[in-house]
């Protein structure tokens, strides 16, 4: 009986805890301001050391300008493409050290892994990230002091064309396509993610790119889609 209370404490502690935090989420990004009309890209999970290279070269062969959310540990693994990143004006942001959803770290953990990667991306990039996106979109109540720690904001998304299941580019294409916005952020995969994802998101890239810029959209990183608009643009 107490074992059973005990039991039913716990898991009300951690509902409070991973779930519940799900309502503090509030702080989070989701989108930018509606006022100018611009889009980030966002890559997750890198960096690959195959995939990424051909995700930067599809964007500078474009000359357009993203935000790479890498998961530490990989990160230290494929410096050059950290570096280039850099050099090419994209955004690197963090995903974490280790990828492991924050729904299994305790506090001790979570700030590990925030602190971990921030450190090392700082290092990797000679500059510090300013955004952090939780892995799997899971957060807990631990990692809103940990990111303050560290002067990370917490970063979703407004458009995930592929969600946990494959979806085809074209098909892809058409979702951020029709659905963009003003502010938007898109979610995507140059590494892991649903099977094959980097391989689709090459094939879907230019044709994406392409359309947001046929419809006015100007792309840009997650730092200035957040910063306030000139005062012109928003009048
Ligand atoms: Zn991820």
């Amino acid at each position: 009986m107490i074992l059973t209370r005990l039991g039913v404490a716990a898991a009300v502690g951690w509902a409070a805890y991973a779930w519940g935090a799900h309502l503090l989420a509030l702080g989070c990004v989701w989108r930018g301001s509606h006022a100018t009309r611009r889009v980030a890209l966002t890559f997750d999970d890198g960096p690959d050391r195959d995939w990424t290279p051909r995700v930067l070269d599809l964007l500078a062969g474009r000359g357009a300008r993203a935000s790479f959310f890498l998961v530490g540990e990989r990160a230290v693994q494929v410096p050059d493409a950290v570096r280039r990143m850099v050099g090419d004006g994209h955004e690197v942001a963090s995903h974490g050290w280790s990828h492991r959803s924050l729904w299994l770290c305790g506090p001790r953990r979570t700030a590990e892994e925030i602190d971990r990667a921030h450190a090392t991306l700082a290092e990797l990039a000679g500059r510090e990230p300013r955004h952090f996106r939780p892995p799997w979109g899971m957060v807990n109540a631990a990692m809103f002091g940990a990111l303050r720690r560290r002067g990370e904001r917490c970063v979703f998304w407004s458009l995930q064309p592929e969600g946990l299941r494959p979806v085809a580019a074209e098909d892809q294409v058409r979702h951020v396509l029709r659905r963009a916005h003003s502010g938007a952020i898109v979610d995507l995969h140059d590494a892991e993610g649903p099977w094959r994802a980097p391989e689709r998101l090459v094939q879907a890239l230019p044709a994406m790119i392409d359309g947001l810029r046929a419809a006015g959209y100007e792309l840009t990183t997650v730092t200035e889609l957040l910063e306030k608009p000139p005062a012109s643009a928003s009048a």
